[in-house]
């Protein structure tokens, strides 16, 4: 299937000029761009699309009320499934789920479903578009442990549906990665998170932020002592992995989790805001996802010199090909098939470089992709002052530990089924507090499928 309409390309800021600042790299479509791109989807019966959204946003629905001129019912279209259309329009990896089933895509360019999402939801909020509203309180209450997506796509169903809902947040903002992890570059956080999250506060859920569950207050306490008849765990993925090589313990090797919250939730690229950050003129980052693109070109807006180490090679890179792409217009410096052996300190137990092997590409592994093989005497030395580690996170152990009967599996994951059940009776838990560093939608969808158990269980017991 192809469309006579080419797919209508976005605007971008200079990647010179975005190299030194934190705005937004990409504008967006306006509304007639907006318009001319949504007339390239064809309304299929039975939308490929919107199966392959894991929160089942009405797709050509949206798209058609673009064509029909009528912005304000698509933003009430997609506020069904989902009140974060900014955020997700803005960082979901689109190419591997609604777009990447995109009939279009079969012969041609996929509609850039992302994009539009990012309009109507950008122009909804500018506008003031009423998007969802809450049932009357039905007298129960359920509490939400974490205001990431999934406990906010949680929080909202159930709070559509009547019930008093309250998040718990350990930090000073609510927003979970959002807010302190993705760069305000690619996710501003006054523009668009916040209002965001205040369409969920507006259904009625409170946010209560400082609290750690585990520490200030425990699951039990929240069920025995303050009536809630069942929890939602949403804390996420944020204890961050190390190589276990020599001099990780050198100063100036950080964790791209403390590197990326010191920027974003503490704005220490902000020159009106104390935060100290360091970065000494020579960033490297280890790792090939999502994170380490984003610290990568965090660090070259902080003026450093930056560059990848990745084992693998390009074709392996985990990151979306647009962080790629983008990072290399930025000036990234990539350099694949190497793998850190050990860094190396001054006489003041400072980084003063990495010593790395060459790789060449071996079998595949149980993942599929072809192993990482060292190549013998190949060593050689990168002087750098600063080394962050981008290798994946793992959930923070506090609350299972604090949860009898609370089950987690050797990866420190929940236990959970697909609707969230956990092995708790009343406990439900879901997103990469479950499965592990995934995605912000994965992450709200499964947030929904709790929140849809939580109800059936409450109405079993009442
Ligand atoms: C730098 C970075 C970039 C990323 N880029 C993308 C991207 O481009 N696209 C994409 O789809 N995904 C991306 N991801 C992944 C995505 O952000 C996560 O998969 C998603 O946020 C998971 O949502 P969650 O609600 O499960 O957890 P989180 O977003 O981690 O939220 C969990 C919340 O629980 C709170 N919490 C933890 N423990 C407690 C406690 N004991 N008591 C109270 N609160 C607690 C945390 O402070 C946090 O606010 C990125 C991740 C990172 C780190
Ligand atoms: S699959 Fe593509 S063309 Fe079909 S409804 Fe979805 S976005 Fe439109």
């Amino acid at each position: 299937m192809a469309n006579k309409i080419p797919r209508v390309p976005v605007r971008e800021q200079d990647p010179k000029v975005r190299a030194t600042n934190f705005e937004e790299v990409c504008y967006g479509y306006n509304l007639e761009e907006a318009s001319l791109e949504a007339t390239r989807c064809l309304g299929c019966k039975k939308p490929r699309c919107v199966e392959a959204c894991p929160v089942s946003v009405k797709i050509p629905d949206f798209i058609h009320c673009i064509v029909e001129g009528d912005v304000a019912a698509a933003a009430r279209v997609i506020a069904q499934d989902s009140l974060l259309p900014s955020v997700c329009g803005r960082v979901c990896p689109q190419e591997t789920q609604c777009e990447g089933a995109c009939i279009l895509g079969v012969k041609g360019e996929p509609v850039a479903i992302g994009k539009l999402e990012r309009f109507v939801g950008d122009w909804g909020r500018e506008q003031g578009v009423a998007l969802a509203e809450a049932a009357p309180h039905n007298g129960h209450k359920v509490a939400v442990v974490g205001s990431g997506p999934a406990g906010l796509a949680c929080a909202a169903d159930l709070a559509k549906i009547g019930y008093g809902v309250t998040v718990f947040e350990v930090l000073h903002r609510a927003g979970g990665v959002l807010q302190y992890g993705i760069p305000e570059f690619r996710l501003p956080k006054e523009r668009v998170v916040g209002p965001e999250i205040e369409n969920v506060r507006r259904l009625g859920v409170k946010i209560e932020t400082d609290v750690v569950v585990g520490r200030t207050v425990t699951v039990d306490q929240l069920m025995d002592e303050e009536g809630f008849e069942a929890v939602f765990i949403g804390s996420g993925a944020g204890l961050p992995r190390f190589m276990g090589i020599p001099g990780e313990n050198l100063n100036g090797v950080v964790s791209a989790n403390e590197f990326l919250t010191r920027t974003n939730l503490m704005h220490a690229y902000d020159r009106q805001y104390d935060t100290p950050i360091y970065t000494g003129g020579r960033v490297v980052v280890v790792g090939g996802g999502n994170v380490a693109m984003d610290a990568v070109r965090t660090a070259k807006r902080l003026g450093a010199e930056a560059s990848i180490v990745y084992r693998r090679s390009e074709t392996e890179l985990p990151a979306r090909r647009e962080e790629v792409h983008h990072a290399k217009e930025e000036g990234i410096d990539f350099r694949m098939l190497t793998n850190p052996a050990e860094i190396l300190g001054d006489e003041r137990g400072w980084v003063k470089g990495i010593r790395c092997v060459r790789m060449e590409l071996g079998e595949p592994d149980a993942s599929g992709r072809r192993s990482p093989v060292e190549i013998p005497g190949s060593e050689f030395e990168i002087p750098c002052d600063v080394v962050i580690m981008a290798l994946g996170t793992s959930p923070n152990p506090l609350i299972a530990a604090t949860t009898p009967g609370l089950e987690t599996n050797r990866r420190g994951c929940v236990e959970a089924t697909d609707e969230g059940a956990t092995t708790r009776e009343g406990v439900f838990a879901g997103g990469d507090a479950v499965t592990g560093a995934a995605t912000v939608i994965l992450a709200m969808g499964a947030g929904r499928r709790a929140a849809a158990a939580i109800d059936a269980y409450i109405r079993s017991k009442n």
